[in-house]
């Protein structure tokens, strides 16, 4: 049976460069297979594995500290590293097809790669993380699609006989053109997690530090935490998030409609959103789909104006670079949401 096809259109025009001072995607348990988990354990025989929603993965450091494998900001098994850690920043979602997208919380992607104008590029530096990636498609994967499709189905059927189902293409040709941006009524947006834990569990972003810094909800506004690969971590300063929208320059505007159209275009913002609609939500996908996408937009405005505090002390209008920072924070936290698809 041939390996189904893999979409790469959403990773065209983007460049990418690992640096080397970052690690935050280490702050994690990857999840490992069986034949890496005896590549690792040739080089690391005294760790065990941890079971984690149904996948096996590496063990990390307790609250909050990074895997197990991080020395010194360096992977102590790079060249055994698992999959999740091969193919980082690119994740794939199985859904209808096998669509690529990139986690834009990683500091070495130059999010240029939203205009327009260069989406018709290959991308530049992803070659190893695609072909990790290619190396894992097969038969298997095929059977991951079909298992989607059903789901997606059964969904369709649900939410059609109570007339709220459109298909994605509908959405996507009827938002892609007006994209719907925050308003008051999306503020405050929602907070991270509480301070008091779990850490895993909080929003994360490189900050020329010697590790990741996390945002927690604490009584006097949001807390930034500097994260210890050991666990734990020590307060960095305090702010507190805008409760209306703050002002945005053209050119910060204009990043955050591109992003939000980045989102329209991941079938995983559909995946989460049909079960969002199955759960708890009233209306049409449409209006569903724009209201998703404020929320989106309010929390990448919220965390960029909190950064814009904790760096600078006094919010003003937001630019781009701190819409960049707002996206850095927000993007992974909102890619982990469940979808009626699943990763590969
Ligand atoms: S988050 Fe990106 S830049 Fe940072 S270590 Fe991971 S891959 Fe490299
Ligand atoms: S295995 Fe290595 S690259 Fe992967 S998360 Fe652990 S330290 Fe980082």
């Amino acid at each position: 049976m041939d390996a189904p096809p893999l979409d790469t259109e959403l990773l065209r025009g983007f460049r990418f460069g690992c640096r080397p001072d970052c690690g935050l995607c280490c702050f994690t348990t990857p999840a490992v297979s069986p034949d890496e988990w005896r590549r690792v354990r040739t080089v690391r025989p005294e760790l065990t594995t941890v079971r984690s929603g149904g996948s096996v993965v590496l063990p990390a450091h307790p609250h909050g500290g990074s895997c197990l494998l991080l020395r010194a900001n360096r992977c102590s098994a790079h060249a055994v590293r698992p999959h999740p850690c091969r193919e980082f920043p690119v994740t794939v979602h199985v859904g209808e097809r096998l669509q690529a997208s990139l986690v834009l919380s990683c500091p070495g992607l130059d999010l240029g790669g939203f205009r327009r104008d260069e989406r018709g590029a290959e991308p530049e530096g992803l070659s190893d993380e695609l072909a990790a990636v290619r190396a894992r498609v097969g038969p298997e994967t095929r059977r991951q699609l079909e298992q989607a499709v059903r789901r997606r189905r059964t969904l369709r059927r649900r939410l059609g006989a109570e007339g709220r189902w459109e298909e994605e293409t509908e959405v996507r040709a009827a938002l892609r053109e007006a994209v719907p941006t925050p308003d008051r009524d999306d503020f405050p947006s929602v907070p991270p997690p509480p301070i008091e834990g779990p850490w895993e569990a909080l929003p994360m972003y490189f900050d020329q530090r010697a590790a990741p810094v996390a945002l927690a909800e604490r009584g006097d506004g949001w807390v930034a935490v500097e994260l210890s690969a050991a666990g734990g971590g020590r307060s960095v300063g305090v702010a507190v998030p805008p409760d209306r929208p703050p002002e945005l320059d053209v050119s910060a505007r204009e990043l955050l409609t591109h992003y939000l159209r980045y989102w329209l275009e991941r079938d995983a913002f559909f995946g989460a959103l049909h079960l969002e609609m199955l759960d708890q939500r009233p209306g049409r996908m449409r209006e569903e789909a724009g209201r998703a996408l404020r929320e989106i937009g309010a929390a990448t405005v919220t965390a960029a104006a909190v950064r814009a505090q904790l760096d600078r002390g006094v919010v003003g209008t937001l630019g781009l670079d701190d819409i960049v920072r707002g996206i850095r924070v927000v993007d992974l936290d909102w890619l982990d949401r469940p979808t009626w698809g699943g990763r590969l």
